[in-house]
């Protein structure tokens, strides 16, 4: 599927992490620019980090105008790259339903609705009755601790195969000339006269005028290396699949209320995320009481649910900036120094098309006008994004 390649000791750019935002940055940059002496560094190997580890779901539904035409775009890339890369990515274009439980939630996704609508984005309102229609399983009764008034429909989310999108992505860039450098790890970046000079890794130093920083979770510790605190603390979020069902969800479901969300995956598996844990660490572990957690939020949503079997459970740190928007910056403290990190547990869904305009980023060194707003400096500015102001978002299950 890609190559394996000897270290060289100079590369035009080294791309620190090979996660989604990494193998697709250096995509783009060698298929839009035609810069293809890229080395990717990854410690382990490439999806180790959340990008292996999501539950694969992609949707456009935040709350602000810069977030939402973005991850807009990023959508509708799936598709394409599906038959660009000739790989699988296994995207199932099955719409998201958001259930509301109070009437603040309902106020909350009216905004989101109206936001999405201005901006052309397919969202609706919908009431208890037609996410009964959507989703027969539902309980729709008054039965549950917090019983479901309506939800937010957004029909061009969907899910994809996480493992599907790396391989296709390291594949397609491979198959373009990068190097993708697996179990080799950086230690340290050297800088000469406040510029990138060079990357040492434990195989060997590397001279390169540009460094792009997708280390996830441990981009902090990278950023440092060049002296720049991140404002940005791990959390793990954990997920779990369960023993392979009839078809009996077609849809995404969340609720913020409940702190879970489900997809069934298509070899009929119900797979089910929740929030990070509220707890900063490193850790891939999971917790009985998050398992326990998901399996009663569940079953009081989908009944039917009672008595299946949790088959696998996962973690994976994820990286969380105060105001749940990412970092996409570079050039600005130090010469050729770029990231593109801070993507906490909703990454996944911005990788392609955050790797097209970071690509375009380091390519032209002009700052694309869609990333602007994600720059570091706006925590300086207090120019925060709005995505965290949903009232229900540190609901009671946390
Ligand atoms: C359980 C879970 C569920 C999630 N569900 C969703 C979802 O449904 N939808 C969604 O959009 N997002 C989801 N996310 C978030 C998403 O997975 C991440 O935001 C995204 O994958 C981050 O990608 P990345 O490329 O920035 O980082 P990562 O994929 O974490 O890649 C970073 C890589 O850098 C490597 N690295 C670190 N340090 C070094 C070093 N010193 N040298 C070399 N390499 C290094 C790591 O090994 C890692 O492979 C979820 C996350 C988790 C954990």
């Amino acid at each position: 599927m890609w190559q394996e390649d000897p270290l060289n000791s100079s590369y035009d750019a080294v791309i620190i992490g090979g996660g989604v935002h990494g193998l697709a940055t250096a995509y783009f940059l060698a298929r839009d620019h035609g810069m293809k002496n890229i080395a990717v560094i990854e410690k382990h190997h490439i999806g180790f980090g959340g990008s292996g580890r999501n539950t694969g779901i992609v949707r456009a539904d935040q709350r602000t105008k810069e977030t939402l035409p973005f991850y807009d775009e990023g959508l509708r890339l799936w598709p394409k790259l599906t038959a660009e890369l000739d790989f699988n990515l296994m995207f199932f274009n099955c719409g998201v339903l958001n259930l509301a439980h109070s009437e603040a939630e309902m106020n909350a996704m009216r905004m989101n609705v109206a936001s999405a609508q201005f901006l052309g984005i397919e969202s609706e309102m919908v009431n208890a009755k037609r996410c009964k229609t959507l989703i027969p399983a539902l309980d729709i009764s008054d039965h549950p601790r917090y019983p479901i008034l309506g939800g937010m429909y957004h029909p061009p989310g969907g899910n994809l195969h996480h493992d599907a999108v790396i391989w296709g992505l390291a594949k397609g860039a491979s198959q373009k000339g990068i190097h993708i450098h697996q179990e080799t790890e950086v230690l340290g970046i050297g800088l000469k006269e406040g510029s990138i000079d060079s990357v040492k890794t434990d195989k060997g130093t590397i001279e390169t005028p540009r460094v792009l920083n997708t280390a996830g979770a441990h981009s902090p510790l990278i950023s440092a290396m060049v002296g720049i605190r991140l404002p940005i603390h791990v959390l793990t979020t954990q997920a779990m699949v369960t023993h392979p069902l009839k078809p009996i969800l077609d849809h995404v479901v969340s609720s913020e209320m409940y702190a879970c969300y489900v997809s069934q995956t298509l070899k009929g598996e119900i797979a089910a995320g929740a929030h990070s844990d509220p707890w900063p660490n490193y850790t891939t572990q999971t917790t009985a009481r998050h398992i326990k957690h998901e399996a009663e939020a569940l079953t009081e949503i989908l009944p039917c649910l009672k008595g299946v079997k949790f088959m696998r459970a996962w973690g994976g740190p994820a990286d969380m900036t105060p105001d749940m928007a990412p970092l996409i910056d570079g050039n600005d403290h130090v010469r050729g120094y770029y990231m593109s990190c801070g993507w906490g547990d909703f990454g996944f869904r911005a990788g392609p098309v955050a790797g097209k305009y970071m690509a375009e980023f380091i390519a032209t060194e002009n700052y694309p006008d869609v990333l602007k707003p994600f720059t570091l400096r706006r925590y300086e500015n207090y120019c925060m994004m709005g995505e965290t102001a949903d009232p229900v978002y540190y609901g009671p299950c946390n």
